[in-house]
């Protein structure tokens, strides 16, 4: 039993729906045309995009939802022509806009004018070979990063073993996060050389680390022999993992990989395998200060 009221707001609420969509279909035709006659760039914008955010105050999401339906629709016009008759909404078209052509156009607006749009995400998800994931950090809080990526099915199984292990271990649910957490200590504790500085030199006395040996990799490219591993912890500990150089602006260099061993004074010169002749840079400013000097 609807009340009389309620018939009122809902009689109206379908007249502005129906202008509504009717006004959607309106924008993306008319961002068609700027897009055919890259109009925008008489308004000294660089992309349909950023005229339709800064000349037409859409949203984000919404200017980037149409004008993949406009450019989409170049190459399939059946794909607008379904939207325009209302068979499939605009999240539905925006989706298949990423897996339609001439040839399947028909299958897909078919299949999506029924589905939900979670059953549509699933099919257009299945009939994909590949997905390159971008990988995105997104900051949610004060200390709390969103980190987005993409994983294989293989790689995906090995993370749930991880996690039935860490669960195991902590007699509890691990989560995701929980698991990365033990995962990524166990490989620091293996690779990280400024951890390994830190443990040697916690040691120091005993575990054989003596003057000159046992000598580590030659990881350097302008040493001449072998530097002492007692060295590259200390050089490591000191520098802790990062590139030392300092730009212009006053500005130490952020780089943690790529990173080499410099000798500031050259071994051919004499300079001896110290710490103090020792930084650590990073392979683009380690060119850069050879380049320097010849
Ligand atoms: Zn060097
Ligand atoms: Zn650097």
């Amino acid at each position: 039993m609807v009340r009389k009221s309620v018939e009122m707001i809902h009689l109206e609420a379908v007249e502005i729906a129906k202008c509504y969509l009717g006004n959607e279909f309106k924008m993306v035709e008319i961002l068609g045309r700027m897009h055919a006659t890259r109009g925008f760039r008489d308004y000294s914008k660089k992309s349909l995009k950023r005229y339709a955010i800064e000349c037409l105050n859409l949203s984000e999401n919404v200017a980037e939802t149409m004008i993949t339906i406009v450019r989409k629709s170049i190459e399939v016009p059946q794909l607008k022509a379904a939207f325009s008759r209302g068979e499939i909404d605009i999240s539905k078209t925006r989706r298949l806009a990423s897996v339609v052509t001439r040839d399947n156009c028909a299958d897909w607006i078919e299949f999506a004018r029924t589905a939900t749009l979670a059953e549509l995400d699933r099919k257009i998800a299945g009939s994909r070979p590949f997905f390159d994931v971008k990988e995105v950090k997104i900051v949610r809080a004060k200390n709390r990063i969103e980190r987005r990526f993409g994983v294989s099915t293989d790689l995906d199984k090995r993370l749930d073993r991880a996690q039935d292990l860490v669960s195991q271990k902590l007699r509890r649910p691990a989560s995701f996060e929980a698991t990365a957490e033990e995962m990524v200590e166990v490989f620091l504790n293996r690779h990280d050389p400024v951890r390994k500085a830190a443990r040697a030199f916690s040691r120091r006395g005993g575990a054989g680390v003596k003057d000159g040996k046992p000598v580590a990799r030659r990881v350097f490219e302008d040493a001449g022999e072998n530097i002492p591993a007692e060295v590259i912890h200390e050089v490591n500990l000191r520098d802790g993992g990062q590139c030392t150089y300092v730009e212009d602006n006053g500005h130490r260099c952020q780089e943690r990989r790529w990173l080499d061993f410099h000798h500031i004074i050259p071994v051919h010169r004499g300079g001896p395998h110290t710490a103090e002749n020792l930084t650590t840079v990073c392979k683009a400013h380690h060119q850069l200060i050879h380049h320097n000097k010849n």
